[in-house]
């Protein structure tokens, strides 16, 4: 079959890679669409602790095709999404039910094979079987949802929040979504790119403010006193140095960006202490699917505007530096 394949730090190639044969625990999923991922330029970058070659993409639906002795469900022909965090079920982080935390965690495009590739074989148990409304398009959001989802819930937003949210990409504009529909009153976004802008605004959440150096005067006669959550999701660490000053009293920062592995940002501790700051990471998805598949099944959150560009394999590595140089919104391809 034909895959992406990340042979080394920096260099991907479109290659013929042998079929996948599922394990007896595990499926083979006929892949329809797979999303392009910030994750996944970290990835290539070698910034966050995968092995090479690997084949990339976390952010998959499918039809199954193929089943494993041992699998009862789902069974071929399903559509499914994939959960890609695989965790043990039985180390000390699993049993907090800290799934995502999980010490002998895998992931589906991470460490082992994933969804940029004709084929993938994965465990049956993370698959969740697609309602018939939600599009294969649609479905490749269910991952990213999930995130959204995830860090919605270590937040617990109080209703009526005013947000500022760094970073504008497609999913930062998911999470401005979820933000705005989990009770925040307003949420302003800071983005470089214009067409992101231009994007950002019609969503009509908040004010939507061009990066650069007028940005920090015009966040200040927004709301004088602060935000009371700022987000980054820019994972730029200049960014996330300066955050921390948006906040008001009182009020928290969370990183929800994924900034390069072993980059430092310097924070002044007496701020967060005579402000009283709350500062919260939020990593992934911890069983967030079944309400990402919600959302998106009801409509809750809009995915189409956030596509910029849907390509078969072949056009993988010129999608990916276009996506890399911030030139697209989310790219989806078809295998
Ligand atoms: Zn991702
Ligand atoms: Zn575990």
């Amino acid at each position: 079959m034909q895959a992406v394949v990340f042979t080394a730090p920096e260099h991907v190639a479109v290659c013929q890679v042998p079929d996948p044969a599922p394990a007896a625990d595990e499926v083979i999923i006929r892949v329809a669409v797979c999303g392009i991922c910030g994750t996944d330029l970290h990835i290539f970058r070698n910034e966050y602790g995968s092995t090479f070659p690997l084949t990339p993409g976390h952010e998959f639906a499918g039809e199954v095709v193929a089943v494993g002795a041992a699998v009862s469900e789902p069974s071929i022909g399903t559509r499914v999404a994939v959960d890609p965090n695989l965790s043990c079920g039985a180390c000390e982080n699993c049993r907090r039910m800290q799934f995502h935390h999980c010490v002998r965690w895998q992931g589906v495009g991470v460490t082992r094979p994933g969804g940029f590739a004709e084929y993938v074989a994965v465990p049956a148990r993370a698959c969740y079987p697609l309602p018939d409304g939600l599009s294969d398009a649609q479905a490749a959001f269910i991952e990213p949802l999930s995130c959204v989802i995830h860090a919605l819930r270590r937040v617990r937003l109080p209703p009526g929040e005013d947000v500022l949210l760094l970073g504008g990409g497609p999913i930062g504009l998911l999470l401005a979504q979820g933000l705005a529909r989990a009770g925040a009153s307003r949420v302003v976004i800071v983005e470089r790119q214009p067409e992101r802008l231009a994007l950002a605004r019609s969503f009509h959440l908040g004010d939507v403010v061009a990066a650069g150096p007028d940005q920090d005067g015009i966040l200040h006669t927004l709301a004088p006193r602060g935000f009371g959550l700022v987000v980054d999701a820019t994972g730029q660490p200049a960014v996330i140095e300066r955050a921390p000053g948006h906040v008001r009293p009182g009020g928290s920062f969370m990183q929800f960006g994924v900034a390069p592995m072993g980059a430092m940002v310097r924070w002044e501790p007496y701020d967060i202490f005579r402000r009283e700051l709350t500062i919260l990471g939020t990593f992934a998805l911890c069983y967030t699917f079944g309400p990402a598949i919600d959302w998106l099944a009801r409509g809750v959150v809009e995915t189409a505007p956030l596509i910029s560009d849907t390509l078969p394999l072949a056009g993988f590595a010129d999608a990916f530096a276009r996506f890399g140089r911030g030139e697209t919104l989310k790219v989806h391809v078809r295998p």
